[in-house]
């Protein structure tokens, strides 16, 4: 472990020798009250616009209005195969074989469709295991899948919850409960990142115990997706799904990715919601009768791509390959996100005012840091805001910080560290 200096001179050491520095010239960093670019640690919420961005949708502007209906055939990238630009990108962001992932639709609705095929409840078993306070729209789409099937929400979904006293989930106990549960359990749905503790599930060990006891296991990967290296297939994990517009720069309602793991990819009578974009492409245009869903992910598409938010996901994802992918994020991630929690100890204040939830262990984290403000939480948001840093807060008392790799130096850091400091000092 680097040992941290918290000033400005440090902090601009660690930028000097930062391979990926110039990454943040290629995005649009928002102006503070000030007028000075803002320190932007939001990206778990909605990453920063791509400069690129507005030349690849432009392009497919220009292509409708010089092509028409023809640009499925004749467009730059034609549309009717605009989707699988995306595939290959997406197979490495994840850890996945091309065959295994789609772009498609956007988050909640994915969830859905994988749900669907990924949930088949019986008799006994027919129990779903999540985490107590997943995102809600997570919450609310397995409360009604689980009606769906005609069982009660309070008696088949099961959450983890913490130990008293602790704010993160333990792997063992997740395991335990696994085991506990056995053949009652149907489907394990976790996020791959917990988007309030940011806590990173140990996915393989998760993914191992819920097979050892014969379940589905999936993963909500929306804050984990851009943020871990992930090795979805070599994990053995069953479904996964992830939206593109927090670590992965995409745009407000950006499109979604979708993995299914290669041995579901050829077994068409696995449930699913079918549309003709999902349909063997060899007769997709005879409008005959029959669904034949594609090998692969592929074949849970129900419609035509969305071209204007694909475009934009191009462009994003063009540069965490142009970056050196997940694994050169990863490295800077590590050493940018310890250096907040650096900065943050560095304050001095005891835990009853201010304590970082999120787990300490590199591992078990991603960029951002969790911080409960047991007192005056809001105003300390505010006062940040006023400084020009851009957090989130989530009710009822955390403030999220998300320094990312491809747009956040150093410096920025810093002066997160040194704003804290200053509020610290008129708190006390
Ligand atoms: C951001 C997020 C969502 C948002 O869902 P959309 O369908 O994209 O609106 C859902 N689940 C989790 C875990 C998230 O972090």
């Amino acid at each position: 472990m680097t040992s941290f200096q918290n000033t400005p001179a440090f902090a601009a050491g660690l930028d000097a020798q930062d391979p990926l520095r110039l990454f943040r010239q290629r995005f649009h960093i928002p102006p503070g009250p000030s007028g000075q670019e803002s320190i932007y640690l939001c990206g778990n919420s909605l990453g920063l616009q791509p400069k690129a961005a507005r030349a690849a949708v432009e392009q497919e502007f220009q292509d409708w209005e010089r092509l028409g209906v023809e640009g499925h055939f004749h467009g730059t990238s034609p549309w009717m195969h605009y989707h699988e630009t995306l595939t290959d990108g997406s197979a490495r962001l994840v850890g996945a074989r091309p065959v295994e992932v789609v772009v498609m639709n956007n988050l909640t609705t994915n969830l859905h469709l994988l749900l669907i095929s990924f949930y088949r409840p019986t008799a006994t078993r027919y129990k779903v295991l999540m985490e107590g306070g997943a995102f809600p729209s997570d919450q609310y789409a397995l409360e009604s899948q689980v009606k769906l099937h005609g069982y009660a929400p309070d008696d088949a979904i099961v959450e983890l919850v913490p130990r008293p006293g602790e704010h993160t989930l333990r792997t063992e106990d997740i395991e335990a409960r696994i085991q506990e549960l056995g053949d009652s359990l149907a489907t394990i749905i976790l996020g791959g990142v917990n988007y309030y503790t940011g806590q990173a599930f140990d996915m393989a060990a998760i993914t191992r115990a819920g097979h050892a006891v014969g379940a589905m296991v999936g993963f909500d990967l929306a804050h984990a997706a851009g943020n871990l290296e992930l090795y979805l297939h070599d994990w053995d994990v069953d479904f996964a799904c992830w939206c593109t517009y927090k670590y992965l720069n995409s745009g407000p309602g950006g499109t979604s990715g979708v993995y299914v793991h290669e041995r579901f990819a050829n077994c068409p009578d696995l449930p699913r919601l079918a549309g003709w974009w999902g349909h063997d492409p060899s007769d997709r245009f005879q409008m005959k009768k029959g669904f034949r869903p594609m090998p692969g992910a592929a074949g849970w598409q129900l419609s035509n791509a969305q071209i204007f938010p694909m475009a934009i996901h191009r462009a994003a994802l063009a540069i965490v390959d142009e970056a050196g992918g997940m694994a050169a994020l990863r490295r800077k991630s590590e050493q940018l996100t310890a250096y907040l929690e650096f900065v943050i100890g560095d304050l001095h204040l005891p835990a009853s005012t201010l304590e970082i939830i999120t787990p300490a262990d590199p591992a078990a984290r991603g960029c951002q840091l969790s911080v409960l403000v047991h007192r005056q939480g809001r105003e300390l948001f505010d006062f940040l805001a006023s400084q020009g840093i851009v957090a989130d807060w989530r009710e009822p008392n955390v403030i999220r910080l998300a320094p990312v790799p491809l747009y956040n130096s150093f410096a920025d850091v810093q002066q997160v560290g040194a704003a804290l400091a200053s509020w610290a000092a008129g708190a006390r």
